[in-house]
């Protein structure tokens, strides 16, 4: 768990600060996202970009025979950001080694688990007593990183984002874009598109600002929905560029500013992060999680008095029907409470 203190995240959290809504609707709120996608892509170097947070500081990068060896490993570290009284809590997934294992299967089966586990670990508490309390882990954005270097989306990126589409909000993005020409990004851009399009991947799907937002919102949510998939670009270091201290990337002919929206679009996708978060929640509630609930009731489970459904395995916790019996009493507890 890395706890980043207030001052090493003024930028983020002026970006949160821009968003005046932030304050209410994420307060006590717990985010989880996921940045999936083949090992050495930069998905952990874009995560301490974005948190600006070093998350594994002791990581050690393994060898070829070793990478041949193992099989994908889930790393979960918390981020919690404080603002007067304000907490934001975003849990980040990384999983590192994902295509390095032979088998594909197996990297699919270790993600989807763990999504799964998510679901029915919130399915148990929302089945449970202590209703209010529930911390929410589920997933609500899956970040899957594509190469660079081919020319669209690989068999595996197919497999894998049909695999979890139906269980979380999907947010393609395209892995260190400071490798590809203005032309080759906007190419490449295009036939991820078709290539989702073709093979009937569904991606989320930024909703159109209402009507009654204003001009700016309007206008930044269609850029955001233009950017799609994100190219982007991370970096770890701060370097001096034009007489400013900016986090990028050194090369013989220049520097590559991670924070500029002309060299990538690192702050489009932090700025999606932060205004669609409350959407990324409710598509995750309403869509993701209404599959997996009913999926649950096809299986055999029962739904409780409450409507809720009742877990199948009992060894996680209460039996079904103890539990049903402990809401019946203590709503009826609450309606002598009222009453008298
Ligand atoms: P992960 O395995 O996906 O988490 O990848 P890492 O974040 O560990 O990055 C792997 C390597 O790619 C490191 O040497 C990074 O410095 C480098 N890297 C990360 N982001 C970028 C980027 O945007 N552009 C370029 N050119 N290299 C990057």
């Amino acid at each position: 768990m890395v706890n980043v203190a207030l001052t090493s995240t003024l930028q983020f959290l002026s970006a949160l600060r821009a968003l005046k809504v932030v304050r209410c609707r994420f307060d006590l709120k717990h985010e989880t996202f996921l940045f999936a996608g083949e090992s050495g892509l930069g998905k952990s170097t874009l995560i301490n970009s974005l948190f600006l947070t070093d998350l594994y500081p002791e990581r050690v990068i393994p060898g070829a025979a070793e990478k041949i060896e193992r099989t994908v490993q889930i790393e979960a570290s918390t981020v919690e950001i404080e603002e007067r009284g304000v907490k934001l809590r975003l849990t980040v997934v990384d999983t590192p080694g994902y295509g390095d294992a032979i088998n594909s299967q197996d990297c699919f089966s270790t993600i989807i688990a763990y999504i799964d586990d998510q679901f029915e670990r919130y399915l148990h508490d929302e089945s449970g007593l202590n209703r209010r309390h529930i911390v929410d882990n589920r997933v609500h954005c899956c970040f899957y990183f594509i190469s660079p270097l081919g020319h669209g989306l690989k068999p595996l990126d197919v497999q894998f984002m049909k695999a979890i589409h139906n269980k979380v909000n999907v947010v393609p993005v395209i892995a260190k874009a400071d490798t590809l020409t203005l032309r080759e990004r906007e190419r490449l851009k295009r036939r991820i598109l078709d290539e989702i399009d073709e093979h009937g991947i569904k991606i989320y799907h930024l909703p159109d600002a209402e009507s009654d937002e204003d001009e700016d919102f309007k206008e930044q949510t269609r850029i955001l929905k233009a950017s799609i998939p994100f190219a982007v670009v991370g970096s770890n270091q701060q370097i001096e560029a034009k007489g400013k201290k900016v986090r990028g990337r050194l090369y013989p002919w220049g520097v590559v500013e991670v924070e500029n929206p002309e060299h990538n679009d690192f702050l489009k996708l932090r700025t999606m992060l932060i205004t669609h978060m409350q959407d990324l929640q409710e598509v995750t509630q309403d869509l993701h999680y209404e599959n997996f609930r009913s999926d649950r009731l096809k299986r055999g489970g029962r739904l409780s008095s409450h409507g809720y459904v009742l877990p199948l395995s009992p060894a996680k916790g209460p039996e079904p029907e103890e539990m049903d019996k402990d809401m019946i009493l203590q709503e009826k507890e609450a309606e002598l409470r009222r009453m008298q």
